[in-house]
Protein backbone atom coordinates (compact mmCIF):
# COMPACT_ATOMS: atom_id res chain seq x y z
CA UNK A 1 0.00 0.00 0.00
CA UNK A 2 1.18 3.54 -1.09
CA UNK A 3 1.05 6.34 1.57
CA UNK A 4 -1.85 7.65 2.61
CA UNK A 5 -3.09 10.80 0.61
CA UNK A 6 -2.79 14.06 2.54
CA UNK A 7 -5.64 16.25 2.59
CA UNK A 8 -6.01 19.88 3.97
CA UNK A 9 -9.52 20.58 5.17
CA UNK A 10 -10.39 24.46 5.09
CA UNK A 11 -13.61 25.09 6.26
CA UNK A 12 -15.17 27.47 8.92
CA UNK A 13 -18.04 25.69 9.60
CA UNK A 14 -17.66 23.51 12.96
CA UNK A 15 -20.30 20.72 11.78
CA UNK A 16 -19.61 20.72 8.38
CA UNK A 17 -15.67 20.14 9.03
CA UNK A 18 -16.27 17.54 11.75
CA UNK A 19 -18.93 15.59 9.30
CA UNK A 20 -16.32 16.03 6.02
CA UNK A 21 -13.10 14.96 8.26
CA UNK A 22 -14.63 12.28 9.54
CA UNK A 23 -16.03 10.46 6.47
CA UNK A 24 -12.37 11.64 4.39
CA UNK A 25 -10.70 9.66 7.73
CA UNK A 26 -13.10 6.53 6.88
CA UNK A 27 -12.12 6.93 3.23
CA UNK A 28 -8.19 6.30 4.64
CA UNK A 29 -6.90 9.79 3.69
CA UNK A 30 -4.34 11.54 6.04
CA UNK A 31 -6.66 14.97 7.16
CA UNK A 32 -5.68 17.84 8.64
CA UNK A 33 -8.32 20.30 9.61
CA UNK A 34 -8.41 24.46 9.73
CA UNK A 35 -10.94 26.96 10.75
CA UNK A 36 -9.85 29.69 9.09
CA UNK A 37 -7.85 31.27 6.18
CA UNK A 38 -4.60 32.51 7.94
CA UNK A 39 -4.58 28.72 9.40
CA UNK A 40 -4.89 27.48 6.15
CA UNK A 41 -2.28 29.76 4.54
CA UNK A 42 0.31 28.67 7.19
CA UNK A 43 -0.29 24.76 7.14
CA UNK A 44 0.18 25.42 2.77
CA UNK A 45 3.30 27.00 3.27
CA UNK A 46 4.80 24.23 5.48
CA UNK A 47 3.16 21.04 4.98
CA UNK A 48 3.35 19.09 1.59
CA UNK A 49 -0.66 18.46 1.03
CA UNK A 50 -1.47 16.40 -1.77
CA UNK A 51 -5.08 18.07 -2.01
CA UNK A 52 -6.58 21.15 -0.14
CA UNK A 53 -10.35 21.22 -0.13
CA UNK A 54 -10.65 25.07 0.17
CA UNK A 55 -14.16 26.62 1.11
CA UNK A 56 -14.57 29.95 -0.82
CA UNK A 57 -16.08 32.06 2.47
CA UNK A 58 -13.43 31.63 5.29
CA UNK A 59 -12.97 34.37 7.91
CA UNK A 60 -9.66 37.06 7.50
CA UNK A 61 -8.41 35.61 4.33
CA UNK A 62 -11.04 33.86 1.87
CA UNK A 63 -10.38 31.04 -0.34
CA UNK A 64 -10.20 33.36 -3.39
CA UNK A 65 -6.81 35.05 -1.83
CA UNK A 66 -5.19 31.42 -0.40
CA UNK A 67 -6.15 30.45 -4.60
CA UNK A 68 -4.10 33.46 -5.76
CA UNK A 69 -1.41 32.30 -3.07
CA UNK A 70 -0.81 28.79 -4.62
CA UNK A 71 -1.53 29.16 -8.41
CA UNK A 72 1.04 27.71 -10.54
CA UNK A 73 2.33 25.47 -7.74
CA UNK A 74 2.62 22.03 -8.37
CA UNK A 75 1.33 20.83 -5.58
CA UNK A 76 -1.81 20.43 -4.04
CA UNK A 77 -4.52 19.87 -5.67
CA UNK A 78 -7.12 22.62 -5.32
CA UNK A 79 -11.02 21.47 -4.74
CA UNK A 80 -13.07 24.17 -4.29
CA UNK A 81 -16.21 23.73 -1.40
CA UNK A 82 -18.46 26.18 -1.74
CA UNK A 83 -22.06 27.38 -0.76
CA UNK A 84 -22.12 29.72 -4.20
CA UNK A 85 -23.08 27.45 -7.39
CA UNK A 86 -23.04 30.04 -9.50
CA UNK A 87 -21.15 29.19 -12.94
CA UNK A 88 -19.32 32.30 -13.24
CA UNK A 89 -17.61 31.62 -9.61
CA UNK A 90 -17.11 27.90 -10.76
CA UNK A 91 -15.01 29.29 -13.76
CA UNK A 92 -13.05 31.90 -11.52
CA UNK A 93 -11.81 29.13 -9.35
CA UNK A 94 -10.99 26.92 -12.26
CA UNK A 95 -9.25 30.29 -13.63
CA UNK A 96 -7.27 30.79 -10.68
CA UNK A 97 -6.03 27.51 -10.94
CA UNK A 98 -8.32 24.99 -8.80
CA UNK A 99 -8.22 21.36 -9.96
CA UNK A 100 -12.12 21.09 -9.64
CA UNK A 101 -15.57 22.71 -7.27
CA UNK A 102 -17.86 20.90 -5.50
CA UNK A 103 -21.11 23.10 -4.66
CA UNK A 104 -22.34 22.52 -1.03
CA UNK A 105 -24.04 20.57 -0.01
CA UNK A 106 -22.41 17.27 -1.29
CA UNK A 107 -22.39 13.83 -0.11
CA UNK A 108 -19.28 11.97 0.90
CA UNK A 109 -19.62 9.34 -1.92
CA UNK A 110 -19.35 12.72 -4.05
CA UNK A 111 -16.50 14.24 -2.90
CA UNK A 112 -14.29 11.21 -2.34
CA UNK A 113 -14.82 10.32 -5.74
CA UNK A 114 -14.03 13.74 -6.59
CA UNK A 115 -10.60 13.32 -4.00
CA UNK A 116 -9.67 9.85 -5.59
CA UNK A 117 -10.16 11.33 -9.16
CA UNK A 118 -7.76 14.64 -8.95
CA UNK A 119 -5.32 12.10 -7.09
CA UNK A 120 -5.31 9.66 -9.75
CA UNK A 121 -4.62 12.45 -12.36
CA UNK A 122 -1.57 13.72 -10.87
CA UNK A 123 -0.30 10.19 -9.92
CA UNK A 124 -1.29 8.20 -13.47
CA UNK A 125 1.01 10.72 -16.64
CA UNK A 126 3.57 7.93 -16.70
CA UNK A 127 4.06 9.55 -19.87
CA UNK A 128 7.93 9.37 -21.34
CA UNK A 129 9.81 11.40 -23.84
CA UNK A 130 9.93 15.06 -24.50
CA UNK A 131 7.80 16.99 -27.14
CA UNK A 132 9.17 20.29 -28.12
CA UNK A 133 7.79 22.58 -30.69
CA UNK A 134 7.79 26.25 -30.90
CA UNK A 135 10.47 27.04 -28.02
CA UNK A 136 8.58 25.14 -25.65
CA UNK A 137 9.51 22.09 -24.45
CA UNK A 138 7.62 19.32 -22.81
CA UNK A 139 9.67 16.46 -20.67
CA UNK A 140 7.20 13.65 -20.34
CA UNK A 141 9.47 11.76 -17.79
CA UNK A 142 10.32 14.43 -15.92
CA UNK A 143 7.20 16.22 -15.75
CA UNK A 144 8.80 19.60 -16.37
CA UNK A 145 7.66 22.22 -18.92
CA UNK A 146 10.83 25.34 -20.30
CA UNK A 147 9.54 28.26 -22.52
CA UNK A 148 12.36 29.37 -24.07
CA UNK A 149 14.53 27.72 -21.77
CA UNK A 150 12.88 29.15 -18.71
CA UNK A 151 10.79 27.09 -16.35
CA UNK A 152 7.21 27.28 -16.81
CA UNK A 153 4.92 26.71 -13.42
CA UNK A 154 2.05 24.36 -14.26
CA UNK A 155 -0.67 23.64 -11.45
CA UNK A 156 -1.07 19.86 -11.28
CA UNK A 157 -4.34 19.66 -13.32
CA UNK A 158 -2.91 22.10 -16.18
CA UNK A 159 0.59 19.80 -16.13
CA UNK A 160 -1.97 16.61 -16.95
CA UNK A 161 -3.61 18.13 -19.71
CA UNK A 162 -0.66 19.61 -21.18
CA UNK A 163 0.62 16.01 -20.85
CA UNK A 164 -2.30 14.71 -22.37
CA UNK A 165 -1.68 16.58 -25.72
CA UNK A 166 2.23 16.40 -25.69
CA UNK A 167 2.03 12.95 -25.02
CA UNK A 168 0.58 12.80 -28.97
CA UNK A 169 1.94 15.88 -31.09
CA UNK A 170 0.64 16.93 -33.78
CA UNK A 171 -2.78 14.94 -33.55
CA UNK A 172 -6.43 15.89 -32.67
CA UNK A 173 -7.42 15.03 -29.46
CA UNK A 174 -11.17 14.95 -28.93
CA UNK A 175 -12.98 17.11 -26.52
CA UNK A 176 -14.74 13.95 -25.25
CA UNK A 177 -11.26 12.06 -24.39
CA UNK A 178 -9.28 14.85 -22.89
CA UNK A 179 -12.13 15.10 -20.56
CA UNK A 180 -12.45 11.91 -19.45
CA UNK A 181 -8.55 11.05 -19.48
CA UNK A 182 -7.73 14.35 -17.71
CA UNK A 183 -11.07 14.81 -15.52
CA UNK A 184 -12.49 11.76 -15.47
CA UNK A 185 -15.48 9.75 -17.54
CA UNK A 186 -18.54 11.73 -15.40
CA UNK A 187 -16.70 15.06 -17.17
CA UNK A 188 -16.85 14.20 -20.62
CA UNK A 189 -19.76 17.03 -21.31
CA UNK A 190 -18.24 19.71 -19.22
CA UNK A 191 -16.35 21.74 -22.01
CA UNK A 192 -16.12 24.71 -19.50
CA UNK A 193 -13.19 22.96 -17.71
CA UNK A 194 -11.50 22.31 -20.64
CA UNK A 195 -11.82 25.90 -22.32
CA UNK A 196 -10.62 27.56 -19.13
CA UNK A 197 -7.27 25.16 -19.06
CA UNK A 198 -6.31 25.66 -22.21
CA UNK A 199 -6.48 29.26 -22.12
CA UNK A 200 -4.37 29.27 -19.18
CA UNK A 201 -1.99 27.03 -20.64
CA UNK A 202 -1.84 29.25 -23.52
CA UNK A 203 -1.20 32.59 -21.49
CA UNK A 204 1.59 30.69 -20.10
CA UNK A 205 2.97 28.88 -22.93
CA UNK A 206 2.00 30.97 -25.83
CA UNK A 207 3.96 33.77 -27.21
CA UNK A 208 0.54 35.12 -28.55
CA UNK A 209 -2.22 33.48 -26.43
CA UNK A 210 -5.12 35.22 -28.74
CA UNK A 211 -2.99 33.40 -32.09
CA UNK A 212 -2.12 30.19 -30.27
CA UNK A 213 0.24 27.82 -31.93
CA UNK A 214 1.16 25.35 -29.40
CA UNK A 215 -2.13 24.37 -28.20
CA UNK A 216 -4.18 24.61 -31.29
CA UNK A 217 -7.66 24.57 -32.12
CA UNK A 218 -8.96 22.19 -33.89
CA UNK A 219 -12.74 23.12 -35.63
CA UNK A 220 -15.35 21.93 -32.63
CA UNK A 221 -13.35 18.16 -32.17
CA UNK A 222 -11.07 19.45 -30.34
CA UNK A 223 -7.17 20.43 -29.89
CA UNK A 224 -3.31 19.83 -30.11
CA UNK A 225 -0.09 20.07 -29.42
CA UNK A 226 2.23 21.70 -32.71
CA UNK A 227 1.62 21.45 -36.02
CA UNK A 228 -0.42 18.72 -37.74
CA UNK A 229 1.93 15.43 -38.73
CA UNK A 230 1.89 14.04 -41.77
CA UNK A 231 1.06 10.00 -42.04
CA UNK A 232 4.47 8.53 -43.36
CA UNK A 233 4.28 6.82 -46.22
CA UNK A 234 4.16 3.21 -45.72
CA1 LIG B 1 -17.60 29.16 4.88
Amino acid sequence: MSEPARILLAEDDRALRQSIAAALRGGSFAVDVVPDGIQATQRLREEPYDVVLLDIGLPFVDGWQILQEIEGRRQPSVIVISARGEERDKVRALDLGADDYLTKPFGADELIARLRAVLRRVRSTGNAGVARFGGVVVDLSNRSVTRDDEEVRLSPTEWVLLAELASHPGATRDHRTLLARVWGPAYVGDRNYLRTFVQRLRRKLEKDPANPVIIVTVGHQGYRFGPVTLPRDR
